[in-house]
Protein backbone atom coordinates (compact mmCIF):
# COMPACT_ATOMS: atom_id res chain seq x y z
CA UNK A 1 0.00 0.00 0.00
CA UNK A 2 1.21 3.39 -0.66
CA UNK A 3 0.85 5.88 1.86
CA UNK A 4 0.60 10.07 1.37
CA UNK A 5 3.82 10.37 2.38
CA UNK A 6 5.51 8.34 -0.18
CA UNK A 7 3.82 10.12 -2.79
CA UNK A 8 4.20 13.79 -0.70
CA UNK A 9 7.94 12.87 -1.16
CA UNK A 10 7.47 12.26 -5.04
CA UNK A 11 6.24 15.42 -5.25
CA UNK A 12 8.67 17.30 -3.20
CA UNK A 13 11.25 15.71 -5.62
CA UNK A 14 9.23 17.36 -8.92
CA UNK A 15 9.25 20.93 -7.22
CA UNK A 16 11.88 21.99 -9.70
CA UNK A 17 10.27 20.28 -12.95
CA UNK A 18 7.12 21.89 -11.29
CA UNK A 19 8.54 25.43 -12.13
CA UNK A 20 10.50 24.85 -15.22
CA UNK A 21 6.96 23.08 -17.12
CA UNK A 22 5.09 25.89 -15.94
CA UNK A 23 7.91 28.55 -17.05
CA UNK A 24 7.81 26.53 -20.75
CA UNK A 25 3.97 26.85 -20.68
CA UNK A 26 3.73 30.21 -20.32
CA UNK A 27 6.66 30.71 -22.52
CA UNK A 28 4.25 29.31 -25.62
CA UNK A 29 2.36 32.36 -26.11
CA UNK A 30 -1.00 30.61 -26.93
CA UNK A 31 -3.06 33.96 -27.44
CA UNK A 32 -6.50 33.67 -28.18
CA UNK A 33 -8.13 35.28 -30.15
CA UNK A 34 -6.76 34.40 -32.35
CA UNK A 35 -5.82 31.06 -31.57
CA UNK A 36 -1.92 31.30 -31.38
CA UNK A 37 0.43 28.60 -31.00
CA UNK A 38 -2.18 25.78 -30.40
CA UNK A 39 -0.33 23.36 -32.14
CA UNK A 40 2.74 23.76 -30.55
CA UNK A 41 2.01 23.96 -26.82
CA UNK A 42 0.22 20.39 -27.65
CA UNK A 43 3.56 18.89 -29.07
CA UNK A 44 5.20 19.92 -26.39
CA UNK A 45 2.99 18.46 -23.80
CA UNK A 46 2.45 15.29 -26.21
CA UNK A 47 6.27 15.31 -25.61
CA UNK A 48 5.94 15.39 -21.92
CA UNK A 49 3.46 13.12 -21.22
CA UNK A 50 4.71 10.31 -24.07
CA UNK A 51 8.04 9.95 -21.88
CA UNK A 52 5.59 9.48 -18.77
CA UNK A 53 3.33 6.52 -20.54
CA UNK A 54 0.61 8.81 -21.47
CA UNK A 55 -1.23 7.32 -24.89
CA UNK A 56 -1.55 10.80 -26.58
CA UNK A 57 -4.32 12.16 -29.37
CA UNK A 58 -3.52 15.03 -30.85
CA UNK A 59 -7.22 16.41 -31.96
CA UNK A 60 -8.03 19.28 -34.23
CA UNK A 61 -11.74 20.99 -34.01
CA UNK A 62 -12.19 21.39 -37.07
CA UNK A 63 -15.61 23.15 -38.75
CA UNK A 64 -15.51 24.53 -34.71
CA UNK A 65 -15.74 28.34 -34.96
CA UNK A 66 -12.79 30.10 -35.40
CA UNK A 67 -10.68 27.12 -36.62
CA UNK A 68 -9.37 27.94 -39.70
CA UNK A 69 -5.62 26.76 -41.31
CA UNK A 70 -4.40 29.89 -40.17
CA UNK A 71 -5.27 29.38 -36.60
CA UNK A 72 -6.29 25.41 -36.30
CA UNK A 73 -8.51 24.43 -33.07
CA UNK A 74 -6.06 22.27 -31.57
CA UNK A 75 -6.79 19.66 -28.51
CA UNK A 76 -4.35 17.28 -26.52
CA UNK A 77 -5.93 14.44 -24.92
CA UNK A 78 -3.31 11.82 -22.97
CA UNK A 79 -4.54 8.56 -21.10
CA UNK A 80 -2.33 6.49 -18.69
CA UNK A 81 -3.94 3.26 -17.72
CA UNK A 82 -3.54 1.52 -14.41
CA UNK A 83 -2.73 -2.19 -14.13
CA UNK A 84 -6.36 -3.39 -13.34
CA UNK A 85 -9.69 -1.83 -14.03
CA UNK A 86 -11.73 1.00 -12.47
CA UNK A 87 -12.67 4.82 -12.86
CA UNK A 88 -10.56 6.85 -14.74
CA UNK A 89 -10.34 10.66 -13.04
CA UNK A 90 -9.68 12.94 -16.35
CA UNK A 91 -7.78 17.01 -15.46
CA UNK A 92 -9.25 19.11 -18.35
CA UNK A 93 -7.05 22.62 -18.59
CA UNK A 94 -7.69 24.99 -20.97
CA UNK A 95 -3.96 25.98 -22.83
CA UNK A 96 -5.13 29.27 -24.31
CA UNK A 97 -4.92 32.35 -23.12
CA UNK A 98 -6.34 36.27 -23.26
CA UNK A 99 -4.68 39.36 -24.72
CA UNK A 100 -2.32 40.39 -22.77
CA UNK A 101 -3.29 44.38 -21.98
CA UNK A 102 -1.42 47.47 -20.50
CA UNK A 103 0.27 47.69 -17.11
CA UNK A 104 2.68 44.92 -17.28
CA UNK A 105 5.80 45.42 -15.41
CA UNK A 106 6.90 41.96 -15.95
CA UNK A 107 8.06 39.36 -19.61
CA UNK A 108 4.66 38.60 -20.18
CA UNK A 109 5.67 35.32 -21.62
CA UNK A 110 9.39 35.06 -19.93
CA UNK A 111 7.92 32.82 -17.33
CA UNK A 112 10.50 34.98 -14.90
CA UNK A 113 10.20 34.27 -11.53
CA UNK A 114 10.77 36.30 -8.20
CA UNK A 115 10.08 35.62 -4.65
CA UNK A 116 8.13 32.35 -5.11
CA UNK A 117 5.98 33.76 -7.94
CA UNK A 118 5.77 32.57 -11.57
CA UNK A 119 4.84 36.11 -13.91
CA UNK A 120 3.09 35.71 -17.35
CA UNK A 121 -0.01 35.66 -19.14
CA UNK A 122 -1.74 32.45 -18.24
CA UNK A 123 0.64 32.09 -15.18
CA UNK A 124 -2.83 30.87 -12.83
CA UNK A 125 -4.92 30.79 -15.55
CA UNK A 126 -4.39 28.37 -16.51
CA UNK A 127 -1.20 26.90 -17.18
CA UNK A 128 -0.06 26.63 -13.70
CA UNK A 129 -3.29 24.36 -12.79
CA UNK A 130 -2.19 22.70 -15.87
CA UNK A 131 2.04 21.75 -14.94
CA UNK A 132 0.41 20.78 -11.16
CA UNK A 133 -2.04 18.55 -12.76
CA UNK A 134 0.70 16.73 -14.95
CA UNK A 135 2.68 16.69 -12.38
CA UNK A 136 0.58 15.39 -9.35
CA UNK A 137 -0.30 12.12 -11.81
CA UNK A 138 3.48 12.01 -12.74
CA UNK A 139 4.31 11.89 -9.22
CA UNK A 140 0.95 9.46 -8.72
CA UNK A 141 2.34 6.81 -11.44
CA UNK A 142 5.80 6.40 -9.92
CA UNK A 143 4.63 6.03 -6.25
CA UNK A 144 1.83 4.10 -7.10
CA UNK A 145 2.65 2.30 -10.53
CA UNK A 146 0.09 -0.95 -9.92
CA UNK A 147 -3.18 1.35 -9.51
CA UNK A 148 -6.42 0.59 -10.88
CA UNK A 149 -8.38 2.85 -13.76
CA UNK A 150 -7.15 5.31 -15.86
CA UNK A 151 -5.33 8.78 -15.39
CA UNK A 152 -6.84 11.33 -18.24
CA UNK A 153 -5.21 15.16 -18.90
CA UNK A 154 -6.24 16.65 -21.50
CA UNK A 155 -5.00 20.40 -22.79
CA UNK A 156 -7.75 21.96 -24.76
CA UNK A 157 -8.11 25.18 -26.61
CA UNK A 158 -10.36 28.11 -26.73
CA UNK A 159 -12.27 28.11 -23.22
CA UNK A 160 -12.15 32.08 -23.47
CA UNK A 161 -13.81 32.40 -26.55
CA UNK A 162 -16.25 29.83 -25.35
CA UNK A 163 -15.06 26.71 -25.74
CA UNK A 164 -16.71 25.57 -28.94
CA UNK A 165 -13.27 24.12 -30.24
CA UNK A 166 -12.30 22.55 -27.09
CA UNK A 167 -13.87 21.01 -24.78
CA UNK A 168 -17.19 21.13 -26.45
CA UNK A 169 -15.38 19.55 -29.46
CA UNK A 170 -14.14 16.87 -27.57
CA UNK A 171 -17.38 16.55 -25.64
CA UNK A 172 -19.45 15.77 -29.05
CA UNK A 173 -17.01 13.30 -29.82
CA UNK A 174 -17.54 11.77 -27.05
CA UNK A 175 -14.65 11.77 -24.77
CA UNK A 176 -16.97 13.03 -21.68
CA UNK A 177 -18.59 10.49 -21.73
CA UNK A 178 -19.37 8.86 -18.39
CA UNK A 179 -18.78 5.38 -20.09
CA UNK A 180 -15.53 6.57 -20.28
CA UNK A 181 -14.83 9.10 -17.40
CA UNK A 182 -15.95 8.87 -14.01
CA UNK A 183 -14.95 11.85 -12.37
CA UNK A 184 -13.22 15.22 -13.64
CA UNK A 185 -11.01 18.00 -12.13
CA UNK A 186 -10.76 21.35 -13.88
CA UNK A 187 -7.69 23.17 -12.29
CA UNK A 188 -8.77 26.78 -12.91
CA UNK A 189 -7.43 29.35 -10.49
CA UNK A 190 -9.85 29.10 -7.69
CA UNK A 191 -7.68 28.69 -4.66
CA UNK A 192 -6.10 25.56 -3.15
CA UNK A 193 -8.55 25.17 -0.71
CA UNK A 194 -11.89 25.95 -2.34
CA UNK A 195 -14.10 23.49 -4.53
CA UNK A 196 -15.67 25.36 -7.10
CA UNK A 197 -19.03 23.43 -7.85
CA UNK A 198 -20.19 24.96 -11.05
CA UNK A 199 -21.52 28.87 -12.38
CA UNK A 200 -24.38 30.66 -12.96
CA UNK A 201 -26.49 30.78 -16.00
CA UNK A 202 -25.44 33.58 -19.29
CA UNK A 203 -27.58 34.48 -21.33
CA UNK A 204 -26.89 37.40 -24.02
CA UNK A 205 -29.23 39.19 -26.05
CA UNK A 206 -29.95 42.53 -28.76
CA UNK A 207 -32.30 44.85 -28.37
CA UNK A 208 -32.73 47.21 -30.80
CA UNK A 209 -35.10 50.30 -30.61
CA UNK A 210 -36.39 51.82 -34.17
CA UNK A 211 -37.20 54.96 -35.03
CA UNK A 212 -37.51 57.23 -38.70
CA UNK A 213 -33.97 58.92 -39.86
CA UNK A 214 -34.64 63.22 -40.69
CA UNK A 215 -32.41 66.21 -41.01
CA UNK A 216 -30.97 67.04 -37.57
CA UNK A 217 -31.68 70.51 -37.44
CA UNK A 218 -35.98 68.99 -37.59
CA UNK A 219 -35.61 65.79 -35.34
CA UNK A 220 -39.63 66.33 -35.12
CA UNK A 221 -39.48 64.92 -38.76
CA UNK A 222 -38.38 62.47 -38.13
CA UNK A 223 -38.35 59.87 -34.55
CA UNK A 224 -35.27 59.13 -32.89
CA UNK A 225 -34.02 55.58 -31.75
CA UNK A 226 -31.96 56.88 -29.36
CA UNK A 227 -34.37 58.40 -26.98
CA UNK A 228 -36.27 55.34 -27.19
CA UNK A 229 -33.21 53.34 -25.91
CA UNK A 230 -32.89 56.10 -23.44
CA UNK A 231 -36.69 55.06 -22.10
CA UNK A 232 -35.34 51.43 -21.98
CA UNK A 233 -32.23 52.57 -19.97
CA UNK A 234 -34.73 54.10 -17.53
CA UNK A 235 -36.70 51.62 -17.21
CA UNK A 236 -33.75 49.44 -16.34
CA UNK A 237 -32.77 51.75 -13.58
CA UNK A 238 -35.76 52.12 -11.63
CA UNK A 239 -37.41 48.54 -11.76
CA UNK A 240 -35.27 45.86 -13.72
CA UNK A 241 -31.18 46.39 -11.44
CA UNK A 242 -33.30 46.60 -8.48
CA UNK A 243 -35.64 43.87 -9.26
CA UNK A 244 -32.62 41.20 -10.32
CA UNK A 245 -30.41 42.78 -7.02
CA UNK A 246 -33.66 41.59 -4.50
CA UNK A 247 -33.18 37.54 -6.33
CA UNK A 248 -30.50 36.00 -3.89
CA UNK A 249 -29.36 32.58 -4.80
CA UNK A 250 -28.49 29.66 -2.76
CA UNK A 251 -25.48 29.20 -4.79
CA UNK A 252 -22.09 29.60 -2.77
CA UNK A 253 -21.33 32.43 -5.43
CA UNK A 254 -17.77 34.24 -5.04
CA UNK A 255 -17.14 37.19 -4.66
CA UNK A 256 -20.88 37.92 -2.79
CA UNK A 257 -22.15 40.69 -5.07
CA UNK A 258 -22.45 38.45 -7.83
CA UNK A 259 -25.04 36.38 -5.61
CA UNK A 260 -27.32 37.37 -7.19
CA UNK A 261 -28.98 37.89 -11.10
CA UNK A 262 -27.06 40.38 -12.36
CA UNK A 263 -26.71 42.01 -15.75
CA UNK A 264 -24.63 44.22 -17.25
CA UNK A 265 -24.92 46.23 -20.62
CA UNK A 266 -21.79 45.06 -22.49
CA UNK A 267 -22.47 47.88 -25.35
CA UNK A 268 -24.57 50.51 -26.94
CA UNK A 269 -24.72 51.59 -30.74
CA UNK A 270 -27.27 54.15 -32.17
CA UNK A 271 -26.73 57.13 -35.22
CA UNK A 272 -24.22 56.95 -37.63
CA UNK A 273 -20.93 54.85 -37.00
CA UNK A 274 -17.96 55.80 -35.73
CA UNK A 275 -15.63 57.37 -38.76
CA UNK A 276 -12.35 55.85 -39.08
CA UNK A 277 -9.12 56.69 -38.11
CA UNK A 278 -7.66 59.65 -40.09
CA UNK A 279 -11.27 60.73 -40.97
CA UNK A 280 -10.82 64.83 -40.16
CA UNK A 281 -14.48 66.04 -41.12
CA UNK A 282 -17.69 66.25 -38.96
CA UNK A 283 -20.24 64.01 -38.19
CA UNK A 284 -23.29 64.50 -40.50
CA UNK A 285 -26.65 65.56 -38.85
CA UNK A 286 -29.00 62.67 -39.18
CA UNK A 287 -31.66 61.37 -36.39
CA UNK A 288 -30.35 58.01 -35.55
CA UNK A 289 -33.28 55.49 -37.09
CA UNK A 290 -31.38 52.65 -35.09
CA UNK A 291 -30.30 52.36 -31.78
CA UNK A 292 -28.98 48.64 -30.26
CA UNK A 293 -27.52 47.40 -27.10
CA UNK A 294 -26.13 44.34 -26.29
CA UNK A 295 -27.43 42.88 -22.54
CA UNK A 296 -25.52 40.53 -21.14
CA UNK A 297 -27.85 38.51 -18.17
CA UNK A 298 -26.33 35.97 -15.71
CA UNK A 299 -28.87 34.13 -14.16
CA UNK A 300 -29.26 31.87 -11.32
CA UNK A 301 -29.84 27.65 -10.78
CA UNK A 302 -33.07 29.20 -9.24
CA UNK A 303 -33.95 30.24 -12.35
CA UNK A 304 -35.45 29.79 -15.39
CA UNK A 305 -34.01 31.15 -18.66
CA UNK A 306 -37.37 31.77 -20.31
CA UNK A 307 -38.69 33.21 -16.86
CA UNK A 308 -35.35 35.58 -17.55
CA UNK A 309 -36.29 36.28 -21.17
CA UNK A 310 -40.20 37.08 -20.00
CA UNK A 311 -39.30 39.27 -17.81
CA UNK A 312 -36.59 41.59 -20.54
CA UNK A 313 -39.90 41.24 -22.82
CA UNK A 314 -42.55 42.18 -20.31
CA UNK A 315 -40.19 45.32 -19.57
CA UNK A 316 -40.52 46.33 -23.40
CA UNK A 317 -44.00 45.62 -23.74
CA UNK A 318 -44.73 47.98 -20.88
CA UNK A 319 -42.38 50.81 -22.58
CA UNK A 320 -44.35 50.08 -25.41
CA UNK A 321 -48.03 50.66 -23.95
CA UNK A 322 -46.59 54.30 -22.63
CA UNK A 323 -44.56 55.38 -25.09
CA UNK A 324 -45.90 56.65 -28.48
CA UNK A 325 -44.33 55.18 -31.68
CA UNK A 326 -41.91 52.67 -29.36
CA UNK A 327 -40.67 49.62 -31.50
CA UNK A 328 -38.35 47.04 -30.43
CA UNK A 329 -36.77 43.86 -32.09
CA UNK A 330 -34.82 41.35 -29.39
CA UNK A 331 -32.58 39.04 -31.08
CA UNK A 332 -30.63 35.87 -28.43
CA UNK A 333 -27.27 36.00 -29.21
CA UNK A 334 -26.20 32.78 -26.84
CA UNK A 335 -27.05 30.95 -23.62
CA UNK A 336 -25.94 28.50 -21.08
CA UNK A 337 -27.47 26.61 -17.91
CA UNK A 338 -26.32 27.00 -14.85
CA UNK A 339 -24.80 24.24 -13.12
CA UNK A 340 -23.85 23.04 -10.01
CA UNK A 341 -22.27 19.43 -9.00
CA UNK A 342 -23.87 18.26 -5.85
CA UNK A 343 -22.22 18.85 -2.65
CA UNK A 344 -22.30 14.79 -2.32
CA UNK A 345 -20.64 13.63 -5.48
CA UNK A 346 -17.54 11.84 -5.15
CA UNK A 347 -15.09 13.75 -6.67
CA UNK A 348 -16.39 16.15 -4.22
CA UNK A 349 -16.11 14.40 -1.13
CA UNK A 350 -12.61 12.92 -2.47
CA UNK A 351 -10.75 16.61 -3.14
CA UNK A 352 -12.54 17.57 0.10
CA UNK A 353 -11.03 15.47 2.57
CA UNK A 354 -7.46 15.77 0.74
CA UNK A 355 -7.82 19.43 1.10
CA UNK A 356 -8.89 18.82 4.75
CA UNK A 357 -5.75 16.52 4.72
CA UNK A 358 -2.75 18.85 2.92
CA UNK A 359 -4.13 21.90 4.36
CA UNK A 360 -5.23 21.46 7.76
CA UNK A 361 -7.92 23.02 6.87
CA UNK A 362 -11.80 23.30 5.89
CA UNK A 363 -12.42 23.18 2.37
CA UNK A 364 -14.56 25.97 1.18
CA UNK A 365 -17.45 25.42 -1.61
CA UNK A 366 -17.94 27.70 -4.18
CA UNK A 367 -19.79 28.61 -7.00
CA UNK A 368 -18.44 30.61 -10.20
CA UNK A 369 -19.86 34.31 -11.32
CA UNK A 370 -18.46 33.23 -14.81
CA UNK A 371 -18.95 30.08 -17.01
CA UNK A 372 -16.02 28.01 -17.60
CA UNK A 373 -15.95 24.44 -19.77
CA UNK A 374 -17.94 22.48 -17.11
CA UNK A 375 -21.08 23.74 -19.25
CA UNK A 376 -19.76 21.52 -21.96
CA UNK A 377 -18.61 18.45 -19.82
CA UNK A 378 -22.30 18.50 -17.82
CA UNK A 379 -24.63 18.89 -20.94
CA UNK A 380 -22.99 17.63 -23.76
CA UNK A 381 -20.76 15.32 -22.06
CA UNK A 382 -23.63 14.47 -19.53
CA UNK A 383 -21.10 14.12 -17.19
CA UNK A 384 -22.12 15.31 -13.64
CA UNK A 385 -18.87 14.59 -11.45
CA UNK A 386 -16.91 17.08 -12.09
CA UNK A 387 -15.64 20.22 -10.08
CA UNK A 388 -12.82 23.35 -10.81
CA UNK A 389 -10.10 22.73 -8.42
CA UNK A 390 -6.75 24.06 -8.67
CA UNK A 391 -4.07 26.86 -7.57
CA UNK A 392 -3.71 30.87 -8.72
CA UNK A 393 -5.93 33.39 -7.43
CA UNK A 394 -8.71 34.19 -9.46
CA UNK A 395 -8.60 38.03 -9.30
CA UNK A 396 -5.25 37.96 -11.02
CA UNK A 397 -6.71 35.71 -14.39
CA UNK A 398 -6.42 38.33 -17.08
CA UNK A 399 -4.69 40.86 -15.14
CA UNK A 400 -1.48 42.48 -15.67
CA UNK A 401 1.98 40.88 -13.87
CA UNK A 402 -0.56 37.86 -13.30
CA UNK A 403 1.40 35.16 -11.24
CA UNK A 404 1.09 31.60 -9.72
CA UNK A 405 3.02 30.50 -6.71
CA UNK A 406 4.73 28.10 -6.31
CA UNK A 407 3.96 26.65 -3.30
CA UNK A 408 0.51 27.10 -4.07
CA UNK A 409 0.72 24.68 -6.94
CA UNK A 410 2.92 22.30 -5.07
CA UNK A 411 0.02 22.15 -2.20
CA UNK A 412 -2.59 21.78 -5.37
CA UNK A 413 -0.22 19.08 -6.58
CA UNK A 414 -0.62 17.17 -3.26
CA UNK A 415 -4.09 17.23 -3.36
CA UNK A 416 -4.67 15.99 -6.20
CA UNK A 417 -2.36 13.07 -6.30
CA UNK A 418 -4.06 12.08 -3.08
CA UNK A 419 -7.22 12.11 -4.85
CA UNK A 420 -5.93 10.04 -7.05
CA UNK A 421 -4.79 7.79 -4.39
CA UNK A 422 -8.12 7.63 -2.93
CA UNK A 423 -9.69 6.82 -6.29
CA UNK A 424 -7.40 4.80 -7.81
CA UNK A 425 -5.18 3.56 -5.56
CA UNK A 426 -3.98 0.50 -4.18
CA UNK A 427 -5.08 -2.06 -7.30
ZN1 LIG B 1 -9.38 29.83 -17.26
Amino acid sequence: MTDSTRLFDEIAARRDDLIALTQDLIRIPTLNPPGRNYREICDYLSARLSRSGFAVELIRAVGAPADSETHPRWNLVARHEGRTPGDCVHFNSHHDVVEIGHGWTMEPFGGQMKNGRIYGRGACDMKGGLATSIVAAEAFISACPDYRGAIEISATADEESGGFGGVAYLAEQGYFDPSRVQHVIIPEPLNKDRICLGHRGVWWAEIETHGRIAHGSMPFLGDCAVRHMGAVLEEMERHLFPLLASKRTAMPVVPDGARQSTLNINAIHGGEPVQEDGYTGFPSPCVPDRCRITIDRRFLIEEDISEVRAEITAMLEKIKTERPKFSYEIRDLFEVQPTMTDEDAPVVRTVQAAIEKVLSKQAEFVVSPGTYDQKHIDRIGRLKNCIAYGPGILDLAHQPDEWVGVDDMADSAKVMALTLLELLGNG
